[in-house]
C-alpha cells in the first residue's frame, strides 16, 4: 500500500566525479574485508560484525531447503493450492454470495493433521481488533458450509472440525495429508462488501473493488511452519500461490476486470469490444475499448440472462485473485513491450488497461493506461520480464488510496500529475514484490514496501527525466533520525508505535538503505545483485537473510557491517570533517565518524581551477572502533572545497558539518 504515504511526503528538491586515490587513509590499518560467505551448508565464516539469525532459518539451511549463498536449496519446497470459486453480486443487498473449491497440495515432508485458513474479510467482524481505520459494523465472512476431504465440518474443538479465531480458521482433518498428498477443501459462505473507508477496497456505490472476498489457505513453509499472523489492517499479507479458475456474476452491463485471463470474451462483451481490445495489442496509442456513449448492456456487455453475466477468468501462478466491477466505468487498453518474459527468444507483450470514471479525468485517469505502460515497460527492463498476461489499472473506492493485487491495482482519491504517476509506478512496481517475489508483507514490509518505494524513484526518474524521487525518500527517513522515534526495520509491521516509524522504516529508509547500497557497491554490481535476489526467488518465498546471502554472493563480499546498522539498529551515519591543516606540501584532512554506522567515506575535494577528485576511504577504517581517520591531498592547486558524499548516496543525518570550509 502507498497512498497515505505519498501524500505526505513534501517535494524537495547530486555531483558525482571521478578518479580514485590521491591520497589515502592516513594512519589506521584496515583489516582486510572478510571473504564473502560460503555456499552450501557450511558453517556461516567469521563476519566483521555480528548479523542477528533466525532459528527458522538455520533449520532451513540444515535441512538444505536454503543455502547460505542465498539461493534457494536443493531440497527447497513450498505449497500449492488450486482455487475454483465462485462468487454473485448482488449490488442491492450488497452482497456476495460465493463457493468454492480447494485442492491443497501438501509438498512439505511434514504430515499435516490440521490446515490454517486465511478469513481476511474477518477484519470487518463486529468487534474485531484492528489497527487501522475500518468502516463501523460491517460484518465478516459468514460461513454456510466448511467440508474438508468430503466430509462436512462444524465448528468445534473435539474431533475434526474448524474454530475461526479473528481472520484466521483452523481446520483439524478427517485424516492428515502425507506428505505428497493432498486435501479437498469446499466453503459456503456470505459477505458484505465493505463501503468507502475500509482498507484496500470496498464499494462507493459506483465502483465496487472485491479484494479478500474468499477463504484462502494461509501460508506453510519451510521456515515458520504455519503463518497464522492475525490481519489487523496495518501490515499487509504473506500469501501462497496457486491457480484460480474464477466465476464471477454481476449485473448485465457492468464491467468487470479481474486478475487473470478472460476465458468467455464472446459470452459477456459485445463483437465491438471484443476488436476494440484486439486492436490495442498492436496500436501503438491507447485505444478507448469502452467510451462514455458505449456503457450500459447489449452495447458494452451482451444482455446476458435475466439480467446477469458470468465472467470467468483463469489466474496462475498467483498469491490472490481480486476483481472489480462498476456500470460507470470506461476502458482503456494498450500493449507494453516487455522483453522475453517466457524464455523462448522472442520479445512479448502484455496488455496494459485501465478502467476509470469519466469524473475522474481531474486525477488524471485519462492518462492512467500511459503511466501503466511506461511502468511496466520500464520495470521488466530495469528488473526482469513481467510474466502475466495484463496489468490493469483500475479506479477504486477513495479508500483503496493505492493498493496492489496481482495484475491489478485500487487506487482511489485525488492526485495530480506527479502523484497519480508516482501511485501507478508504485502499485505497479508491486508486482516484482510481492507479486512474484513472494516474502512475509507482515514481518518484514520492507521487503515489498521498501524495494518499491526504492524502483518507484527509478521509474519516476525516468519518465520525468531527472525527477529526484529519492531526495524524497531520504528527507522523511532523517527527519525522524534525528527527531527520535525511530524503529529499526526488522519490525513487525503491526507492533510499530506509530504509523509514521512504520512507513518511515518500511517505505523511505528502506528505499533510502538501497540507494546506499547501491554507493557501497556501484550501480551495474548493486543492480545485478538486486535482480539476482528476485529470480532467485520469484514465486518463491524469500526470507530477510535469503536477501542478504544473496548480495554477498554475488558482491563476493561480507556485508554484515552494512546490514546490522541499516536494518537491524536505528545507528545513524554522521560523517564530519573535523580539520584541514596544512602539512608541508600537503592538506592533512581529519575525518570523525560521530554516527554509529560505519560506511566509507566518499571525499571531493574541488579545487580553484574547478577540478574534482573523489577519494573513497573503505568503510574498513572505522572496524577496530577507530572513529577519526586522516587522509592527505595536495595542497596545490588550492583547494576550494572539500566535501563528504556530496552525490548525497549515503544518509548522513548532519551534512553541515561534511562540508569544509564551514
Ligand atoms: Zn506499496
Amino acid at each position: 500500500m502507498d497512498s497515505k504515504v505519498s501524500a505526505s511526503r513534501r517535494p524537495l528538491g547530486a555531483a558525482l566525479i571521478l578518479l580514485a586515490l590521491a591520497g589515502c587513509a592516513g594512519g589506521a590499518t584496515r583489516p582486510a574485508e572478510a571473504p564473502a560467505p560460503a555456499g552450501g551448508t557450511a558453517a556461516p565464516a567469521a563476519r566483521v560484525m555480528e548479523v542477528p539469525q533466525l532459528v527458522g532459518f538455520e533449520k532451513a539451511v540444515a535441512a538444505q531447503t536454503r543455502q547460505r549463498n542465498g539461493q534457494p536449496g536443493p531440497r527447497y519446497w513450498q505449497q500449492w493450492a488450486d482455487y475454483r470459486l465462485e462468487a454473485e453480486l448482488n449490488p442491492i443487498s450488497k452482497r456476495i454470495t460465493g463457493h468454492g473449491t480447494i485442492k491443497y497440495q501438501n509438498r512439505s515432508p511434514d504430515t499435516l493433521a490440521e490446515v490454517y485458513v486465511q478469513l481476511l474479510h474477518n477484519i470487518f467482524s463486529p468487534g474485531a481488533r484492528h489497527d487501522t481505520n475500518v468502516p463501523w459494523a460491517v460484518e465478516g465472512l459468514e460461513l454456510d458450509k466448511v467440508a474438508a476431504q468430503g466430509t462436512a465440518l462444524t465448528a468445534g474443538n473435539d474431533g475434526p472440525g474448524y474454530q475461526v479465531d479473528g481472520t484466521m480458521m483452523r481446520i483439524k482433518l478427517p485424516r492428515p495429508i502425507p506428505p505428497g498428498g493432498s486435501a479437498d477443501f469446499e466453503f459456503n459462505w456470505r459477505l458484505r462488501v465493505p463501503p468507502d473507508g475500509a482498507p484496500r477496497g470496498g464499494q462507493d456505490g459506483e465502483v465496487w473493488f472485491i479484494s479478500y472476498w474468499y477463504p484462502q489457505m494461509a501460508v506453510y513453509d519451510d521456515v515458520n511452519g504455519w503463518q497464522t499472523d492475525q490481519y489487523y489492517g496495518n501490515a499487509e499479507f504473506y500469501m501462497g500461490y496457486g491457480n484460480y479458475d474464477v466465476a464471477l456474476t454481476v449485473p448485465a452491463g457492468w464491467l468487470v476486470t479481474s486478475t487473470g485471463t478472460l476465458q468467455n470474451p464472446e459470452e459477456v462483451l459485445t463483437p465491438q469490444v471484443r476488436a476494440r481490445l484486439d486492436s490495442a495489442r498492436s496500436a501503438p496509442g491507447i485505444v478507448r475499448v469502452v467510451g462514455e456513449e458505449d456503457r450500459g448492456a447489449g452495447k458494452a456487455t451482451t444482455t446476458g440472462t435475466d439480467g446477469e453475466l458470468t465472467w470467468r477468468y483463469r489466474a496462475e501462478n498467483v498469491r490472490d485473485v481480486s476483481w472489480a466491477t462498476s456500470s460507470k466505468y470506461l476502458w482503456d487498453a494498450t500493449s507494453a513491450a516487455v522483453g522475453d518474459a517466457d524464455g523462448d527468444g522472442k520479445p512479448d507483450t502484455a496488455r496494459v488497461e485501465s478502467f476509470w470514471r469519466p469524473e475522474m479525468r481531474r486525477s488524471h485517469w485519462d492518462e492512467s493506461a500511459r503511466y501503466g505502460r511506461h511502468s511496466v515497460e520500464f520495470f521488466s527492463h530495469f528488473l526482469w520480464p513481467y510474466p502475466y498476461p495484463h496489468m490493469t489499472v483500475v479506479d477504486g473506492p477513495t479508500s483503496c488510496g493505492g493498493m496492489e493485487f496481482p495484475m491489478m491495482t485500487c487506487i482511489g482519491g485525488q492526485w495530480d500529475t506527479l502523484s497519480m504517476y508516482e501511485v501507478v509506478t508504485h502499485e505497479i512496481g508491486h508486482m516484482w514484490f510481492p507479486m512474484m517475489v513472494g516474502s512475509d508483507e507482515k514481518r518484514f514490509a520492507w521487503m515489498d514496501e521498501g524495494f518499491t518505494q526504492f524502483d518507484q524513484s527509478q521509474a519516476m526518474d525516468d519518465f520525468f527525466k531527472g525527477y529526484d524521487d529519492e531526495a524524497e525518500n531520504r528527507q522523511p527517513y532523517i527527519n525522524l533520525a534525528v527527531a527520535g522515534g525511530e524503529v529499526e526495520l526488522m519490525h513487525h509491521g503491526d507492533r510499530y508505535p506509530s504509523y509514521n516509524a512504520y512507513a518511515t522504516a518500511s517505505y523511505y529508509k528502506t528505499a533510502t538503505v538501497l540507494v546506499a547500497l547501491r554507493g557501497v557497491l556501484g550501480r551495474d554490481l548493486f543492480r545485478r545483485a538486486f535482480t539476482e535476489y528476485g529470480r532467485r526467488w520469484e514465486f518463491k518465498h524469500p526470507t530477510p537473510w535469503d536477501f542478504f546471502n544473496t548480495v554477498e554472493d554475488v558482491a563476493g563480499r561480507d556485508l554484515s557491517w552494512f546490514w546490522r546498522p541499516w536494518f537491524f539498529e536505528t545507528w545513524k551515519l554522521d560523517q564530519a570533517i573535523d580539520t584541514v591543516a596544512p602539512v608541508g606540501d600537503s592538506l592533512e584532512v581529519t575525518i570523525s565518524n560521530r554516527g554509529k554506522a560505519p560506511m566509507p567515506v566518499h571525499l571531493v575535494v574541488t579545487r580553484t581551477d574547478s577540478r574534482a577528485d573523489t577519494l573513497d576511504i573503505p568503510v574498513s577504517v572505522w572496524f577496530d572502533g577507530t572513529k577519526r581517520t586522516t587522509v592527505r591531498v595536495a595542497r596545490e592547486p588550492a583547494v576550494r572545497t572539500i566535501e563528504i558524499d556530496p552525490g548525497r548516496e549515503f544518509p548522513d543525518v548532519d551534512r553541515s558539518n561534511g562540508v569544509w570550509p564551514r
